[in-house]
């Protein structure tokens, strides 16, 4: 059955229907082309509908030899985590940047889809999640005939280095993150967010906030091979307590939001929906997979259901200037 098309919205599920619902893949498949903001590499994605219980996976061609690989979007595959998220290894082959487009994944309800890339990086585009969002609106989802499963916290996980941490804790009624940072710049400083995660929640809150960057750091990532392809197409760039885009931000705080964001795209490499409240205090990419693979270590941490949830919250959630960079993410 199709879920709707065309039409923003329609094609998600209701907020209302959301856990104990049907796995879903894309209606059709899709494209989309841009560049890597790191490796500034051309590259083109073909998102192939797939079968229930498939899960998010990764083809990733044009290695050397014309060998292909298959990665699965989880935890397990995840193999750095400093500026940006990346699943393979170099030798064999990987997927850097995923955590935009896993965001958009997750946030749109798809469980199941292969997504062909043909080189080592998912396009950056705007630097957020919306243009990924535009493209499964476009082509609508289908809903499959098997129940999705959740990944339910039953006790408290926590990882934290100093004074900084990310934990998950059990909670009901869906998925609800609050994630904080504390940045020196004025232009940013302390910003703190709650959100009950829903497709709807996602496009009204998340989906534009961009990633961001620090002009004093593009020496160094560009030199570290890093950031080669950071605009101001594609990066609120900083530049001391100053935004050097002509446009402005998106939203007042639009620093917090694509943390948050990040953190969605990261967290959903459980490879399930998460039933719990994830928290953090100027985490980052790294310490949002750590928790992951905290919570995985302990199998009286979790336990997987199919089970409908009550109330809002998300259960079918799913998911620099010509010389500018953008910074770690991982602060
Ligand atoms: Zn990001």
């Amino acid at each position: 059955m199709r879920i709707g098309s065309g039409v923003a919205r329609q094609n998600n599920l209701a907020e209302g229907e959301m856990a104990g619902s049907k796995q879903t893949t894309l209606a059709n498949r899709a494209e989309i082309s841009g560049r890597g903001v790191h490796s500034d590499q051309p590259v083109t994605i073909v998102f192939h509908p797939a079968s229930a219980h498939h899960g998010i996976q990764f083809l990733r061609k044009g290695l050397a030899g014309g060998r292909e690989r298959l990665i699965y979007a989880r935890h397990d595959a995840v193999t750095a985590s400093e500026l940006c998220t990346i699943i393979g290894d170099t030798q064999s082959g990987s997927v850097s940047t995923i955590e935009h487009l896993m965001a958009a994944l997750y946030a749109s309800g798809i469980d199941n889809l292969l997504i062909e890339i043909d080189g080592p990086e998912v396009p950056i585009m705007d630097g957020s999640s919306a243009p990924f969002i535009a493209v499964f609106d476009r082509v609508g989802l289908v809903r499959q005939d098997a129940a999705r499963r959740f990944v339910k916290i039953l006790k408290p996980v926590r990882v934290e280095h100093s004074e900084k941490y990310s934990e998950l804790l059990p909670f009901a009624r869906g998925f609800r993150m609050t994630v904080e940072i504390d940045f020196k710049t004025a232009l940013i400083g302390r910003q703190k967010k709650s959100l009950d995660l829903t497709p709807g929640s996602f496009r009204d809150e998340l989906q534009h906030a961009r990633t961001f960057g620090f002009l004093k750091d593009v020496d160094m990532l560009r030199q570290a091979g890093f950031a080669l392809g950071a605009s101001l197409d594609n990066t609120v760039a900083i530049d001391g307590d100053a935004i050097m885009n002509p446009e402005g931000l998106r939203y007042r705080d639009e620093f917090i939001r694509h943390k948050m964001l990040d953190a969605v795209g990261d967290l959903s490499l459980a490879g399930y929906p998460i039933i719990g409240h994830f928290r953090s205090f100027c985490g980052g990419h790294r310490m949002n997979v750590s928790v992951l693979h905290s919570l995985f270590a302990d199998r009286t941490a979790f336990e997987i259901v199919e089970e409908r949830v009550s109330g809002a919250a998300m259960t079918d959630a799913r998911p620099r200037a010509a010389a500018l960079a953008f910074a770690p993410e991982a602060n």
